[in-house]
């Protein structure tokens, strides 16, 4: 399964090409046709799957590069994740001009942060305490959010994340794409995704 099979813009499907991705892996050849529909998608996917292309390609083609608003929320378990995923989010989308990727984690100081969030970003990625605390301070706003990712959902459950992760997805607006990925599918998961994703799809590899 090609990439040239899917809807993408042409200068991400040549990006693609020239980063050596030639071929989708299975979690994206199952989740990519859904993800770019729009539809709501739960996926298993341990890192090394591919996932975070597949999830960066769907909120890249839907990103407006001209409205400087945050567009698209990437939830992670650790920072370590987070850097790894902003870092294939910029990759993914280096066709794209003047894509702006923040990171805003827990651990780092709070000052740079909202300077980075008064210059503007499209794309947040981050932890989910750090998050909740720019919310609740004013300096992230999220209501044209078009999609949230909850990469490593198990691990950010297992981790004590569920009550930041719920006063989020309380902020979040109603009309949007929700994906989740997940390398194990616990109780915690199926009622988190119960609550928060519409008819998902589901995708296991
Ligand atoms: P991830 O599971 O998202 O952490 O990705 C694991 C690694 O696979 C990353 O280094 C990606 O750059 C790489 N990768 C993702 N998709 C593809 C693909 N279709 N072909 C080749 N490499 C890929």
């Amino acid at each position: 399964t090609d990439f040239s099979s899917l809807k993408l813009h042409a200068d991400t499907l040549q990006n693609l090409m020239s980063l050596g991705y030639e071929t989708m892996t299975p979690i994206q050849a199952q989740s990519l046709p859904a993800i770019l529909a729009g539809q709501d998608v739960i996926a298993q996917g341990k890192t090394g799957s591919g996932k975070t292309a597949a999830f960066a390609l769907g909120l890249l083609e839907k990103l407006d590069v001209s409205n400087l608003e945050v567009q698209s929320l990437v939830l992670c378990p650790t920072r370590e994740l987070a850097d790894q995923v902003a870092k294939e989010v910029r990759r993914v989308g280096r066709a794209i001009p003047n894509v702006k990727v923040l990171t805003l984690c827990g651990g780092m100081p709070f000052k740079p942060q909202l300077g980075s969030l008064e210059f503007g970003a499209h794309i947040v990625v981050g932890t989910p305490g750090r998050i909740e605390e720019h919310l609740r301070r004013g300096a992230l706003r999220l209501a044209h959010l078009n999609t949230l990712v909850l990469d490593e959902a198990d691990r950010m459950l297992e981790m004590g994340f569920q009550p930041s992760l719920d006063a989020i997805v309380d902020q979040l607006p109603d009309e949007r794409q929700t994906l989740l990925f997940s390398a194990t599918f616990p109780e915690g998961i199926a009622s988190i995704a119960k609550r928060i994703l519409k008819k998902p799809i589901r995708v296991t590899v």
